[in-house]
Protein backbone atom coordinates (compact mmCIF):
# COMPACT_ATOMS: atom_id res chain seq x y z
CA UNK A 1 0.00 0.00 0.00
CA UNK A 2 1.22 3.49 -0.31
CA UNK A 3 1.80 5.68 2.03
CA UNK A 4 1.01 8.84 0.31
CA UNK A 5 -3.05 8.84 0.05
CA UNK A 6 -3.33 11.83 -2.57
CA UNK A 7 -0.47 10.04 -4.71
CA UNK A 8 -2.53 6.81 -4.79
CA UNK A 9 -5.54 8.44 -5.73
CA UNK A 10 -4.01 10.32 -8.33
CA UNK A 11 -2.30 6.73 -9.40
CA UNK A 12 -5.93 4.95 -8.96
CA UNK A 13 -7.11 7.41 -11.41
CA UNK A 14 -5.42 6.60 -14.21
CA UNK A 15 -5.19 2.77 -13.32
CA UNK A 16 -5.28 0.53 -16.94
CA UNK A 17 -6.64 4.14 -19.17
CA UNK A 18 -6.48 5.06 -22.34
CA UNK A 19 -7.19 7.84 -23.77
CA UNK A 20 -8.62 7.93 -27.45
CA UNK A 21 -10.23 10.20 -28.98
CA UNK A 22 -10.91 13.20 -26.66
CA UNK A 23 -12.38 10.07 -23.71
CA UNK A 24 -10.54 8.18 -20.81
CA UNK A 25 -12.13 4.61 -20.73
CA UNK A 26 -10.71 1.36 -19.41
CA UNK A 27 -8.35 -0.15 -21.85
CA UNK A 28 -9.99 -3.70 -22.85
CA UNK A 29 -6.66 -5.45 -23.13
CA UNK A 30 -4.46 -7.59 -20.40
CA UNK A 31 -3.16 -5.70 -17.40
CA UNK A 32 0.58 -5.30 -16.79
CA UNK A 33 2.33 -4.66 -13.25
CA UNK A 34 3.99 -0.79 -13.24
CA UNK A 35 6.10 -0.98 -10.04
CA UNK A 36 7.62 1.41 -7.60
CA UNK A 37 11.42 0.90 -8.51
CA UNK A 38 12.63 2.01 -5.31
CA UNK A 39 10.21 -0.73 -3.41
CA UNK A 40 9.01 -2.96 -6.07
CA UNK A 41 5.43 -2.15 -4.69
CA UNK A 42 3.02 -3.17 -7.36
CA UNK A 43 1.38 0.90 -7.70
CA UNK A 44 -0.49 0.43 -11.02
CA UNK A 45 -1.32 -1.42 -13.51
CA UNK A 46 -1.72 -0.30 -17.36
CA UNK A 47 -3.74 -2.10 -19.98
CA UNK A 48 -2.29 -3.45 -23.30
CA UNK A 49 -4.07 -1.62 -25.93
CA UNK A 50 -5.79 -3.94 -28.05
CA UNK A 51 -5.47 -3.89 -31.96
CA UNK A 52 -9.05 -2.35 -32.17
CA UNK A 53 -7.91 0.29 -29.76
CA UNK A 54 -4.92 1.19 -31.25
CA UNK A 55 -7.07 1.58 -34.99
CA UNK A 56 -9.28 3.68 -32.77
CA UNK A 57 -6.60 6.00 -31.74
CA UNK A 58 -5.00 6.63 -35.34
CA UNK A 59 -8.38 7.26 -36.52
CA UNK A 60 -9.13 10.06 -34.11
CA UNK A 61 -6.19 11.36 -34.90
CA UNK A 62 -6.81 11.34 -38.57
CA UNK A 63 -10.12 13.12 -38.66
CA UNK A 64 -8.83 15.62 -35.79
CA UNK A 65 -5.88 16.34 -38.13
CA UNK A 66 -7.98 17.59 -40.63
CA UNK A 67 -9.53 20.28 -38.51
CA UNK A 68 -6.43 20.92 -36.28
CA UNK A 69 -4.17 21.78 -39.08
CA UNK A 70 -6.33 24.08 -40.48
CA UNK A 71 -6.52 26.43 -37.27
CA UNK A 72 -5.28 29.62 -37.36
CA UNK A 73 -1.47 29.13 -35.70
CA UNK A 74 -2.48 31.41 -33.44
CA UNK A 75 -5.45 29.35 -31.73
CA UNK A 76 -3.00 26.41 -31.32
CA UNK A 77 -0.63 28.78 -29.80
CA UNK A 78 -3.18 29.69 -27.02
CA UNK A 79 -4.04 25.82 -26.16
CA UNK A 80 -0.43 25.15 -26.02
CA UNK A 81 0.38 28.38 -23.38
CA UNK A 82 -3.43 27.34 -21.84
CA UNK A 83 -1.68 23.27 -21.66
CA UNK A 84 1.63 24.74 -20.24
CA UNK A 85 -0.38 26.87 -17.38
CA UNK A 86 -2.43 23.68 -16.63
CA UNK A 87 1.09 21.88 -16.06
CA UNK A 88 3.16 24.17 -14.10
CA UNK A 89 0.08 24.60 -11.79
CA UNK A 90 -0.15 20.87 -10.66
CA UNK A 91 3.82 20.21 -11.19
CA UNK A 92 4.30 18.80 -7.47
CA UNK A 93 1.24 16.30 -8.37
CA UNK A 94 2.57 15.37 -11.31
CA UNK A 95 6.41 15.14 -10.76
CA UNK A 96 5.26 12.94 -7.40
CA UNK A 97 4.03 10.40 -10.35
CA UNK A 98 6.75 10.24 -11.95
CA UNK A 99 8.59 9.36 -8.99
CA UNK A 100 6.58 7.00 -8.19
CA UNK A 101 7.36 4.93 -11.71
CA UNK A 102 10.48 6.16 -12.32
CA UNK A 103 12.40 6.81 -9.19
CA UNK A 104 13.92 9.99 -9.34
CA UNK A 105 13.47 12.43 -6.65
CA UNK A 106 10.82 14.59 -6.45
CA UNK A 107 12.73 17.35 -7.02
CA UNK A 108 14.34 16.21 -9.93
CA UNK A 109 11.21 15.48 -10.96
CA UNK A 110 9.57 18.64 -10.44
CA UNK A 111 11.85 20.50 -12.49
CA UNK A 112 11.07 18.10 -15.50
CA UNK A 113 7.51 18.73 -15.20
CA UNK A 114 8.37 22.61 -15.18
CA UNK A 115 10.32 22.12 -18.45
CA UNK A 116 7.73 20.51 -19.86
CA UNK A 117 5.47 23.48 -19.23
CA UNK A 118 8.36 25.39 -20.47
CA UNK A 119 8.15 23.49 -23.74
CA UNK A 120 4.51 24.25 -24.10
CA UNK A 121 4.66 27.89 -23.78
CA UNK A 122 7.97 27.84 -26.38
CA UNK A 123 6.30 25.88 -29.22
CA UNK A 124 3.18 28.17 -28.23
CA UNK A 125 5.18 31.04 -29.83
CA UNK A 126 6.65 29.01 -32.23
CA UNK A 127 3.68 28.23 -33.92
CA UNK A 128 2.75 31.43 -34.47
CA UNK A 129 6.56 32.22 -36.45
CA UNK A 130 6.47 29.49 -38.82
CA UNK A 131 7.50 31.47 -42.28
CA UNK A 132 7.67 29.89 -45.93
CA UNK A 133 9.90 31.50 -48.49
CA UNK A 134 9.54 32.73 -51.77
CA UNK A 135 12.59 31.64 -54.23
CA UNK A 136 13.40 33.85 -57.69
CA UNK A 137 12.91 32.39 -60.67
CA UNK A 138 14.89 32.53 -63.84
CA UNK A 139 12.07 33.30 -65.75
CA UNK A 140 9.52 36.73 -66.03
CA UNK A 141 6.29 36.01 -64.64
CA UNK A 142 6.64 33.10 -62.04
CA UNK A 143 6.89 33.03 -58.36
CA UNK A 144 8.13 30.36 -56.48
CA UNK A 145 6.51 29.78 -52.82
CA UNK A 146 7.85 27.11 -50.44
CA UNK A 147 5.37 26.64 -47.57
CA UNK A 148 5.43 24.29 -44.57
CA UNK A 149 2.31 22.05 -44.21
CA UNK A 150 2.12 19.71 -41.05
CA UNK A 151 2.92 16.38 -41.76
CA UNK A 152 0.44 14.31 -40.70
CA UNK A 153 -0.53 11.75 -37.74
CA UNK A 154 2.58 11.11 -35.26
CA UNK A 155 3.42 8.14 -33.39
CA UNK A 156 5.54 9.41 -30.28
CA UNK A 157 7.43 6.10 -28.86
CA UNK A 158 9.17 7.13 -25.84
CA UNK A 159 11.83 5.54 -23.12
CA UNK A 160 11.03 5.63 -19.17
CA UNK A 161 14.00 8.05 -18.54
CA UNK A 162 12.23 11.56 -18.83
CA UNK A 163 8.85 10.48 -18.35
CA UNK A 164 7.56 14.11 -19.12
CA UNK A 165 9.88 15.77 -21.58
CA UNK A 166 10.80 13.12 -23.94
CA UNK A 167 6.62 13.26 -24.32
CA UNK A 168 6.35 16.49 -24.55
CA UNK A 169 8.82 17.65 -26.99
CA UNK A 170 7.48 15.99 -29.18
CA UNK A 171 3.35 16.52 -28.15
CA UNK A 172 4.91 19.95 -28.23
CA UNK A 173 6.07 20.11 -31.10
CA UNK A 174 3.04 18.10 -33.54
CA UNK A 175 1.07 20.43 -31.73
CA UNK A 176 2.35 23.95 -33.08
CA UNK A 177 2.92 22.46 -36.56
CA UNK A 178 -0.84 21.28 -37.09
CA UNK A 179 -0.33 17.10 -36.38
CA UNK A 180 -2.23 15.29 -34.46
CA UNK A 181 -0.22 12.71 -32.14
CA UNK A 182 -0.57 9.43 -30.75
CA UNK A 183 1.33 8.16 -27.68
CA UNK A 184 2.96 5.24 -26.92
CA UNK A 185 4.93 5.80 -23.64
CA UNK A 186 7.26 3.37 -21.91
CA UNK A 187 6.03 0.43 -20.05
CA UNK A 188 7.85 0.98 -16.99
CA UNK A 189 6.32 4.65 -16.67
CA UNK A 190 2.72 5.27 -18.22
CA UNK A 191 1.28 7.40 -15.65
CA UNK A 192 3.23 10.30 -16.26
CA UNK A 193 2.07 10.16 -19.98
CA UNK A 194 -1.50 9.95 -18.75
CA UNK A 195 -1.25 12.50 -16.66
CA UNK A 196 -0.07 14.84 -19.60
CA UNK A 197 -3.23 13.81 -21.36
CA UNK A 198 -5.73 14.44 -18.33
CA UNK A 199 -3.81 18.47 -18.82
CA UNK A 200 -4.41 18.23 -22.66
CA UNK A 201 -7.87 17.74 -22.29
CA UNK A 202 -8.31 20.24 -19.53
CA UNK A 203 -6.82 22.31 -21.48
CA UNK A 204 -9.84 21.89 -24.32
CA UNK A 205 -7.35 20.62 -26.81
CA UNK A 206 -10.31 19.12 -28.90
CA UNK A 207 -10.80 15.40 -29.14
CA UNK A 208 -8.54 13.05 -30.95
CA UNK A 209 -5.80 15.96 -31.48
CA UNK A 210 -3.94 14.21 -28.44
CA UNK A 211 -4.19 10.14 -28.23
CA UNK A 212 -2.17 7.88 -25.65
CA UNK A 213 -1.92 4.36 -25.45
CA UNK A 214 -0.27 1.78 -23.26
CA UNK A 215 1.05 -1.14 -23.70
CA UNK A 216 4.56 -3.30 -24.64
CA UNK A 217 6.74 -1.69 -27.69
CA UNK A 218 7.48 -4.87 -29.26
CA UNK A 219 3.13 -4.86 -29.56
CA UNK A 220 1.39 -1.59 -29.69
CA UNK A 221 4.89 0.58 -30.64
CA UNK A 222 5.41 -1.74 -33.46
CA UNK A 223 1.63 -1.69 -34.22
CA UNK A 224 2.05 2.37 -34.40
CA UNK A 225 5.14 1.74 -36.52
CA UNK A 226 3.32 -0.51 -39.08
CA UNK A 227 0.77 1.55 -39.50
CA UNK A 228 -0.65 2.47 -42.58
CA UNK A 229 -2.69 5.78 -41.23
CA UNK A 230 0.59 7.27 -39.22
CA UNK A 231 2.45 8.97 -40.73
CA UNK A 232 5.49 10.09 -39.11
CA UNK A 233 7.35 8.21 -35.84
CA UNK A 234 9.20 10.18 -33.22
CA UNK A 235 11.11 7.68 -31.35
CA UNK A 236 13.48 7.94 -28.31
CA UNK A 237 14.96 5.59 -27.19
CA UNK A 238 17.67 2.55 -27.66
CA UNK A 239 19.41 2.53 -31.22
CA UNK A 240 18.95 -1.29 -31.46
CA UNK A 241 15.34 -0.44 -30.85
CA UNK A 242 15.28 2.30 -33.16
CA UNK A 243 17.14 0.52 -36.09
CA UNK A 244 14.59 -2.25 -36.15
CA UNK A 245 11.69 0.43 -36.08
CA UNK A 246 13.57 1.93 -38.93
CA UNK A 247 14.13 -1.40 -40.76
CA UNK A 248 10.76 -3.19 -39.88
CA UNK A 249 8.50 0.13 -41.08
CA UNK A 250 6.62 -1.62 -43.81
CA UNK A 251 5.82 2.00 -46.03
CA UNK A 252 7.66 5.21 -46.27
CA UNK A 253 7.50 7.37 -43.15
CA UNK A 254 9.13 10.22 -41.95
CA UNK A 255 11.08 8.89 -38.95
CA UNK A 256 12.89 10.99 -36.25
CA UNK A 257 15.21 8.94 -34.42
CA UNK A 258 16.85 10.22 -30.75
CA UNK A 259 19.03 7.21 -29.47
CA UNK A 260 21.92 5.71 -27.27
CA UNK A 261 24.98 7.51 -26.29
CA UNK A 262 28.61 6.83 -25.10
CA UNK A 263 28.98 10.19 -24.19
CA UNK A 264 33.08 11.42 -23.47
CA UNK A 265 34.74 14.50 -21.40
CA UNK A 266 37.73 15.51 -22.22
CA UNK A 267 39.44 17.53 -19.77
CA UNK A 268 42.89 19.28 -20.50
CA UNK A 269 45.60 20.74 -18.15
CA UNK A 270 44.27 24.08 -18.51
CA UNK A 271 40.82 23.26 -17.04
CA UNK A 272 39.38 24.96 -14.01
CA UNK A 273 39.58 21.55 -12.18
CA UNK A 274 37.03 22.34 -9.50
CA UNK A 275 34.90 23.33 -12.53
CA UNK A 276 35.15 20.17 -14.20
CA UNK A 277 35.09 17.86 -11.13
CA UNK A 278 31.76 19.58 -10.52
CA UNK A 279 30.40 18.87 -14.14
CA UNK A 280 31.92 15.48 -14.33
CA UNK A 281 29.41 14.75 -11.03
CA UNK A 282 26.71 16.26 -12.13
CA UNK A 283 26.48 14.72 -15.38
CA UNK A 284 27.86 11.45 -14.80
CA UNK A 285 25.18 10.46 -12.22
CA UNK A 286 22.33 13.09 -12.28
CA UNK A 287 19.39 10.61 -12.88
CA UNK A 288 21.32 7.34 -11.87
CA UNK A 289 23.22 7.94 -15.11
CA UNK A 290 20.03 7.00 -16.84
CA UNK A 291 20.30 9.97 -19.54
CA UNK A 292 21.16 9.75 -23.04
CA UNK A 293 23.77 12.63 -22.77
CA UNK A 294 25.19 11.09 -19.50
CA UNK A 295 29.26 11.15 -19.24
CA UNK A 296 30.54 7.64 -19.70
CA UNK A 297 33.66 8.01 -19.90
CA UNK A 298 36.36 11.16 -19.01
CA UNK A 299 39.73 11.77 -20.48
CA UNK A 300 42.03 13.47 -18.13
CA UNK A 301 45.43 14.60 -19.24
CA UNK A 302 48.05 12.98 -17.05
CA UNK A 303 49.46 16.25 -15.18
CA UNK A 304 45.88 16.82 -13.31
CA UNK A 305 45.09 13.02 -13.44
CA UNK A 306 45.19 12.00 -10.37
CA UNK A 307 44.20 15.11 -8.28
CA UNK A 308 40.87 14.95 -10.38
CA UNK A 309 40.18 11.32 -9.91
CA UNK A 310 40.68 12.32 -6.04
CA UNK A 311 38.57 14.57 -5.81
CA UNK A 312 35.83 13.24 -8.48
CA UNK A 313 35.36 10.13 -6.11
CA UNK A 314 35.01 12.43 -3.51
CA UNK A 315 32.40 14.22 -4.90
CA UNK A 316 30.55 10.58 -5.80
CA UNK A 317 30.86 10.04 -2.20
CA UNK A 318 28.85 13.00 -1.25
CA UNK A 319 25.92 12.66 -2.98
CA UNK A 320 23.20 10.71 -1.45
CA UNK A 321 20.90 8.04 -2.63
CA UNK A 322 17.54 7.82 -1.41
CA UNK A 323 14.00 6.87 -1.55
CA UNK A 324 12.68 9.70 -4.32
CA UNK A 325 9.47 9.92 -2.63
CA UNK A 326 10.32 10.01 0.75
CA UNK A 327 13.65 12.07 0.25
CA UNK A 328 12.42 14.62 -2.34
CA UNK A 329 15.55 16.55 -2.23
CA UNK A 330 18.12 12.99 -2.42
CA UNK A 331 20.93 13.31 -4.81
CA UNK A 332 20.03 10.27 -6.78
CA UNK A 333 16.90 7.83 -6.58
CA UNK A 334 16.59 4.19 -7.29
CA UNK A 335 17.62 3.21 -10.94
CA UNK A 336 13.84 2.47 -13.04
CA UNK A 337 14.06 -1.29 -13.19
CA UNK A 338 16.67 -4.33 -12.63
CA UNK A 339 17.59 -4.01 -16.54
CA UNK A 340 20.02 -0.76 -15.66
CA UNK A 341 21.28 -1.95 -12.52
CA UNK A 342 22.28 -5.50 -14.48
CA UNK A 343 23.99 -3.47 -17.19
CA UNK A 344 25.60 -1.16 -14.80
CA UNK A 345 27.05 -4.31 -12.50
CA UNK A 346 28.18 -5.90 -15.25
CA UNK A 347 30.09 -3.20 -17.07
CA UNK A 348 31.90 -2.27 -13.45
CA UNK A 349 32.74 -5.96 -13.34
CA UNK A 350 34.21 -6.18 -16.96
CA UNK A 351 36.35 -3.02 -16.13
CA UNK A 352 37.65 -4.44 -12.68
CA UNK A 353 38.66 -7.76 -13.85
CA UNK A 354 40.55 -6.16 -16.98
CA UNK A 355 42.06 -3.85 -14.37
CA UNK A 356 40.52 -0.75 -13.54
CA UNK A 357 40.83 1.03 -9.66
CA UNK A 358 37.54 1.54 -8.08
CA UNK A 359 37.65 4.78 -6.13
CA UNK A 360 34.30 5.60 -5.03
CA UNK A 361 30.82 3.31 -5.19
CA UNK A 362 30.79 0.02 -6.45
CA UNK A 363 28.22 -0.92 -4.65
CA UNK A 364 24.40 -0.51 -2.50
CA UNK A 365 23.71 1.87 -0.99
CA UNK A 366 23.47 -0.35 3.00
CA UNK A 367 20.38 -0.41 4.73
CA UNK A 368 17.10 -2.45 5.30
CA UNK A 369 15.38 0.52 3.20
CA UNK A 370 17.07 0.05 0.58
CA UNK A 371 16.56 -3.63 0.19
CA UNK A 372 13.95 -4.08 -2.39
CA UNK A 373 14.82 -1.17 -4.57
CA UNK A 374 17.11 -0.85 -7.51
CA UNK A 375 19.48 1.29 -5.74
CA UNK A 376 23.19 1.67 -6.30
CA UNK A 377 26.14 3.92 -5.44
CA UNK A 378 27.58 6.68 -7.83
CA UNK A 379 30.82 4.88 -8.83
CA UNK A 380 34.27 6.25 -10.25
CA UNK A 381 36.82 3.71 -11.64
CA UNK A 382 40.29 4.86 -12.71
CA UNK A 383 42.95 4.11 -15.13
CA UNK A 384 40.33 2.72 -17.32
CA UNK A 385 41.16 1.31 -20.93
CA UNK A 386 39.20 1.47 -24.23
CA UNK A 387 38.99 -2.31 -24.02
CA UNK A 388 36.50 -1.86 -21.61
CA UNK A 389 32.33 -1.76 -21.69
CA UNK A 390 32.10 1.17 -20.13
CA UNK A 391 34.26 3.24 -22.01
CA UNK A 392 32.62 1.94 -25.84
CA UNK A 393 29.27 1.02 -24.41
CA UNK A 394 26.56 2.80 -23.04
CA UNK A 395 26.08 1.78 -19.50
CA UNK A 396 22.77 3.89 -18.54
CA UNK A 397 23.67 3.74 -15.06
CA UNK A 398 25.51 5.53 -12.38
CA UNK A 399 29.19 4.71 -13.45
CA UNK A 400 32.10 6.89 -15.47
CA UNK A 401 35.60 5.68 -16.34
CA UNK A 402 38.77 7.94 -16.19
CA UNK A 403 41.76 7.31 -18.31
CA UNK A 404 45.14 9.74 -18.56
CA UNK A 405 46.00 11.34 -21.84
CA UNK A 406 48.87 12.48 -22.66
CA UNK A 407 48.36 13.97 -26.55
CA UNK A 408 44.84 16.36 -26.89
CA UNK A 409 44.73 14.64 -30.58
CA UNK A 410 44.67 11.09 -29.07
CA UNK A 411 42.32 12.55 -26.42
CA UNK A 412 40.30 13.52 -29.28
CA UNK A 413 40.53 10.50 -31.32
CA UNK A 414 39.39 8.47 -28.29
CA UNK A 415 36.28 10.36 -27.97
CA UNK A 416 35.30 10.22 -31.61
CA UNK A 417 36.07 6.03 -32.04
CA UNK A 418 32.45 5.21 -31.17
CA UNK A 419 29.55 4.47 -32.91
CA UNK A 420 27.50 7.27 -31.04
CA UNK A 421 27.29 10.42 -31.63
CA UNK A 422 24.61 12.07 -29.24
CA UNK A 423 27.03 14.34 -26.83
CA UNK A 424 30.60 14.97 -25.42
CA UNK A 425 31.68 17.76 -22.88
CA UNK A 426 35.03 19.64 -22.59
CA UNK A 427 36.76 21.43 -19.82
CA UNK A 428 39.82 23.71 -20.62
CA UNK A 429 40.56 27.30 -20.89
CA UNK A 430 43.19 27.16 -23.46
CA UNK A 431 41.59 29.25 -26.69
CA UNK A 432 43.40 27.04 -29.18
CA UNK A 433 43.12 23.51 -27.01
CA UNK A 434 38.88 24.41 -26.76
CA UNK A 435 38.90 25.62 -30.81
CA UNK A 436 40.35 21.89 -31.44
CA UNK A 437 38.21 20.26 -29.30
CA UNK A 438 34.91 21.79 -30.59
CA UNK A 439 35.81 21.17 -34.14
CA UNK A 440 37.06 18.02 -33.68
CA UNK A 441 34.34 16.24 -31.94
CA UNK A 442 31.85 14.22 -34.17
CA UNK A 443 28.85 14.87 -32.42
CA UNK A 444 25.33 16.65 -32.31
CA UNK A 445 25.84 18.25 -29.09
CA UNK A 446 29.40 20.01 -28.03
CA UNK A 447 29.23 21.49 -24.34
CA UNK A 448 32.32 23.35 -23.12
CA UNK A 449 33.29 24.75 -19.92
CA UNK A 450 29.40 22.98 -18.87
CA UNK A 451 27.69 20.22 -19.11
CA UNK A 452 24.01 20.46 -20.20
CA UNK A 453 24.11 20.32 -23.53
CA UNK A 454 20.96 20.65 -24.10
CA UNK A 455 18.76 23.62 -23.94
CA UNK A 456 14.93 24.22 -25.59
CA UNK A 457 15.83 26.96 -28.10
CA UNK A 458 18.86 25.40 -29.55
CA UNK A 459 18.72 21.89 -31.94
CA UNK A 460 19.57 18.95 -30.54
CA UNK A 461 20.17 15.78 -32.18
CA UNK A 462 22.40 12.44 -32.50
CA UNK A 463 24.88 11.80 -35.58
CA UNK A 464 25.85 8.27 -36.31
CA UNK A 465 24.35 5.27 -34.08
CA UNK A 466 22.95 7.84 -32.00
CA UNK A 467 20.23 9.00 -34.29
CA UNK A 468 18.36 11.21 -36.74
CA UNK A 469 16.76 14.10 -37.19
CA UNK A 470 15.88 17.04 -34.33
CA UNK A 471 14.21 17.61 -30.77
CA UNK A 472 14.37 21.34 -29.66
CA UNK A 473 14.80 24.84 -31.03
CA UNK A 474 13.08 25.45 -34.55
CA UNK A 475 14.59 22.66 -36.03
CA UNK A 476 12.46 20.11 -34.21
CA UNK A 477 9.12 21.83 -35.34
CA UNK A 478 10.54 21.69 -39.02
CA UNK A 479 10.59 17.82 -38.19
CA UNK A 480 6.85 17.98 -38.03
CA UNK A 481 6.42 19.44 -41.47
CA UNK A 482 6.02 19.01 -45.40
CA UNK A 483 7.83 21.38 -47.61
CA UNK A 484 5.59 22.37 -50.63
CA UNK A 485 7.06 24.20 -53.64
CA UNK A 486 4.05 26.02 -55.39
CA UNK A 487 5.34 27.49 -58.63
CA UNK A 488 2.91 30.20 -59.79
CA UNK A 489 3.29 31.69 -63.70
CA UNK A 490 1.00 35.12 -63.13
CA UNK A 491 2.12 36.37 -66.18
CA UNK A 492 3.20 40.07 -65.00
CA UNK A 493 6.36 40.82 -66.25
CA UNK A 494 8.48 43.15 -64.25
P1 LIG B 1 13.96 1.25 -25.61
O1 LIG B 1 14.03 -0.07 -24.98
O2 LIG B 1 14.50 1.43 -26.97
O3 LIG B 1 12.41 1.68 -25.58
C1 LIG B 1 11.96 2.94 -26.00
C2 LIG B 1 10.49 2.85 -26.37
O4 LIG B 1 10.33 1.99 -27.52
C3 LIG B 1 9.61 2.23 -25.28
O5 LIG B 1 8.35 2.86 -25.29
C4 LIG B 1 9.51 0.79 -25.75
O6 LIG B 1 8.41 0.10 -25.24
C5 LIG B 1 9.39 1.00 -27.25
N1 LIG B 1 9.67 -0.18 -28.07
C6 LIG B 1 10.36 -1.29 -27.75
N2 LIG B 1 10.36 -2.15 -28.80
C7 LIG B 1 9.66 -1.56 -29.79
C8 LIG B 1 9.30 -1.94 -31.12
N3 LIG B 1 9.67 -3.12 -31.64
N4 LIG B 1 8.57 -1.09 -31.87
C9 LIG B 1 8.20 0.10 -31.38
N5 LIG B 1 8.49 0.51 -30.13
C10 LIG B 1 9.22 -0.32 -29.35
O7 LIG B 1 14.65 2.37 -24.71
P2 LIG B 1 14.55 2.49 -23.12
O8 LIG B 1 15.24 1.34 -22.52
O9 LIG B 1 13.15 2.77 -22.73
O10 LIG B 1 15.35 3.85 -22.89
C11 LIG B 1 16.72 3.94 -22.78
C12 LIG B 1 17.37 4.29 -24.10
O11 LIG B 1 16.83 5.50 -24.61
C13 LIG B 1 18.86 4.54 -23.97
O12 LIG B 1 19.55 3.90 -25.01
C14 LIG B 1 18.98 6.05 -24.11
O13 LIG B 1 20.23 6.50 -24.59
C15 LIG B 1 17.89 6.35 -25.06
N6 LIG B 1 17.53 7.76 -24.96
C16 LIG B 1 17.89 8.62 -25.96
C17 LIG B 1 17.60 9.98 -25.86
C18 LIG B 1 17.98 10.96 -26.94
O14 LIG B 1 17.48 12.08 -26.92
N7 LIG B 1 18.82 10.62 -27.89
C19 LIG B 1 16.93 10.47 -24.73
C20 LIG B 1 16.61 9.54 -23.73
C21 LIG B 1 16.90 8.20 -23.87
P3 LIG B 1 8.50 -0.63 -23.79
O15 LIG B 1 8.07 0.39 -22.85
O16 LIG B 1 7.55 -1.78 -23.83
O17 LIG B 1 9.90 -1.06 -23.58
MG1 LIG C 1 14.41 -0.95 -22.90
Amino acid sequence: MMKNNALAESIAVLDSILYIDGKFSKGKGSRLPVLNPATSEVIGHIAAATTDEIDAAVSAARHAFASWSKLVPKTRAIALHRLGDLIAADALNMAMIMTAEQGKPVNEAKGEILKLAEACHFYAEEATRVHGEIIPNDQQGFQSLVVREPIGVVAAITPWNYPAELVGWKLCASLAAGCSIVIKPAELTPFTALAIAQKCHAAGIPAGVVNVLTGKGSQVGQALVEHPQVDKIAFTGSSAVGLHIQQSCPQVKRLSLELGGNCPMIVTASADLDAAVKGAARRSFRNCGQICIAINRIYVHRAIYEEFVTQLAAAADALSVDNGLENPAADLGAMASAEPLDKTRTHLQDALVKGARLVAGGKAPEGIQYAKGHFFRPTVIADCKHSMQVMSEETFGPLVGVAPFDDLDEAISYANDTPYGLAAYCYAQNLTEIHRVSVGLDYGNVAINNVDAGIMNAAYGGRKQSGVGYEHGREELLEYFNFKHIRLHHGVEN
